[in-house]
């Protein structure tokens, strides 16, 4: 489980009432049983479940079983997209092993709000489900102007690009080292925008398969063969 905030061995924790519930009234855990627990900062934890139910729930801390875990250094930068889809890239994101999730508005981008609690949510309970000890960083919103302008030194940024590119597994193998993805919103790239990626020199055009995909399949899909290319 997710703790929000730095804990360590003889901490007593109180869980918040949603992972109460699931712990005793799902799990059927009582008092004693052990729990494992992440803080996103120093590691996974072994605790134990205190007195008090579903309704006052704590855990006690007993020792740290595992640091923190490192994460492949890949962002995934995606405009946000209609109904659940955003939130499923950044629950898939998470489960993959992102280190930071950017949402970036683009001329095409239908919606325009970020609605960060419901990503973040999403993030916390698939990292639970994976058994997962780092979150992706998530970055403030930002529109694609300014992702280039301030892009920084010695990131490649690879750009899945629905016109075509390199062969995703072929550009991700010849630029090893600090990565990002980009990927467009449901109506794609416009030509200017097309044409403002591409002339940043960090970026590299790639191709995703000769069909056009969905937003999502086309972040999804790129983040999982560079995580098969280069991740680690
Ligand atoms: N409306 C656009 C069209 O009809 O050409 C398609 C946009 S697609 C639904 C959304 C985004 O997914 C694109 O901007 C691109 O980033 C990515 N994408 C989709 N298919 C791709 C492919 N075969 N190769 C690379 N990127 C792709």
């Amino acid at each position: 489980l997710y703790i929000d905030g730095e804990i360590g061995p003889g901490a007593t924790v109180a869980l918040d009432p949603g992972q109460a519930r699931y712990l005793v009234a799902v799990m059927r855990r009582g008092e004693g049983d052990p729990v494992r627990l992440f803080d996103d900062r120093t590691g996974e934890y072994l605790a134990r479940l205190g007195p008090g139910g579903a309704r006052a729930c704590t855990v006690i801390v007993e020792e740290r079983l595992a640091p923190r875990e490192d994460v492949p250094d890949l962002w995934l930068c995606a405009s946000p997209i209609q109904r659940d889809n955003f939130a499923l890239i950044a629950e898939k994101a998470c489960e993959l092993g992102v280190r930071r999730f950017v949402p970036v508005a683009m001329r095409r981008s239908v919606v325009r709000k970020v609605n960060e609690e419901r990503l973040r949510k999403r993030m916390v309970e698939a990292a639970e489900q994976c058994g997962r000890t780092a979150l992706p960083e998530l970055a403030p919103a930002t529109d694609l102007d300014r992702l280039l302008r301030d892009w920084p030194a010695g990131r490649t940024l690879f750009f899945a690009d629905e016109l075509g590119g390199t062969p995703a597994p072929q550009a991700f193998a010849g630029h090893p080292g600090p990565a990002a993805l980009l990927v467009g919103p449901e109506g794609g790239f416009d030509d200017a925008e097309r044409e403002a990626v591409r002339a940043l020199p960090a970026a590299r055009p790639i191709a995703l398969g000769p069909r056009i995909l969905r937003a999502e399949t086309a972040a999804i899909a790129a983040t999982a063969v560079w995580m098969a290319t280069c991740g680690d």
